[in-house]
């Protein structure tokens, strides 16, 4: 059989429920080969899985899951085979992770400015590592027995138009391909599914290198349409389970959601033509 490849897995430096060292053996588990640690916008999983990695035969490749922003909507974008000691990189994720910090306890001060009685300390709690963020607040507030579900918590409160909203600060897909670049990495458009194809191709323009053609968002139809996209602008193809553990309920994913070690290889060729 050929060896099995994930290049997307969340760890709990994000907000995946499984520390690098349990990834790496329910990685060996479901019988794969190659993965990459691709935490949201966070590199702290990547040395712990790849030292852990070596002694369980599996291969990491260290990744970045980034955040960015076009038209008002968040997408993301991957970034593979990165120096993640870089210094560039390790401040905008440091700043990112501050200034998440910042607006969330501006979240919590417009909360209870509304009678609720939150205090960040009750979000940190549920953050723990990763970079915090909305969902935090509201599963808090569920826990609190402040809103009824996690849903009116975005209805009431802090949705787009709610009245304790603070908006996040934004980085263009731009931005975010010249620190993966300038890091060494590749970068990749992360599950496409929902994206309009006017913003795919902008971003394809940009210099992009490949997309994520396997996840388990998308259909036969989406599979075929992206590989396609690939093959037209003569892109790289990723691909892998998005696993996150937990209450994403995704536990089946892990295993059954993966590409051939041939893209590592295009990948691998591509970093050397890079650096020629
Ligand atoms: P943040 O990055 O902190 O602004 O949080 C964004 C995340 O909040 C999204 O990825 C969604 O998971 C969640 N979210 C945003 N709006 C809603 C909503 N109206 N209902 C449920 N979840 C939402
Ligand atoms: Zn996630
Ligand atoms: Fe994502
Ligand atoms: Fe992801």
């Amino acid at each position: 059989m050929s060896p099995k490849v994930d290049l997307h897995i969340h760890t709990s430096y994000s907000d995946g429920a499984y520390s690098p060292i349990e990834i790496i053996d329910k990685a060996y588990a479901s019988g794969l080969s190659i993965i990459s640690i691709t935490d949201h916008d966070s590199i702290d999983g990547i040395r712990d899985a790849i030292i852990y990695g070596k002694e369980k035969g599996i291969e990491v490749i260290p990744g970045l899951e980034l955040s960015t922003d076009i038209e008002d909507k968040e997408m993301h974008l991957l970034a593979y085979f990165i120096d993640y000691e870089n210094e560039e990189l390790n401040k905008y994720l440091k700043f990112f992770r501050e200034e998440r910090l910042y607006r969330a306890k501006r979240i919590i001060q417009k909360l209870r400015n509304l009678g609720l009685n939150i205090k960040i300390d009750d979000v940190l709690d549920r953050a723990k590592n990763s970079s915090i963020g909305r969902p935090h607040i509201a599963y808090t507030l569920v826990d609190l027995g402040l809103v009824k579900s996690y849903a009116e918590a975005f209805e009431k409160y802090i949705g787009d138009y709610g009245p304790a909203y603070e908006r996040k600060i934004h980085i263009s897909p731009q931005s975010a391909l010249k620190l993966i670049n300038e890091a060494g990495g590749l970068s990749f458009i992360a599950h496409p599914g929902y994206m309009k194809e006017s913003i795919l191709l902008n971003i394809i323009k940009s210099g992009i290198d490949g997309i994520e053609v396997i996840h388990p968002s998308h259909d036969e139809n989406q599979i075929n349409f992206y590989r396609g996209i690939v093959n037209q602008y003569c892109l790289l193809e990723t691909g892998g389970s998005d696993f996150h553990g937990g209450k994403k309920n995704d536990e089946g994913n892990l295993g059954n959601y993966y590409i051939s070690i041939n893209h590592v290889d295009a990948m691998r060729k591509m970093l050397l033509k890079n650096t020629a």
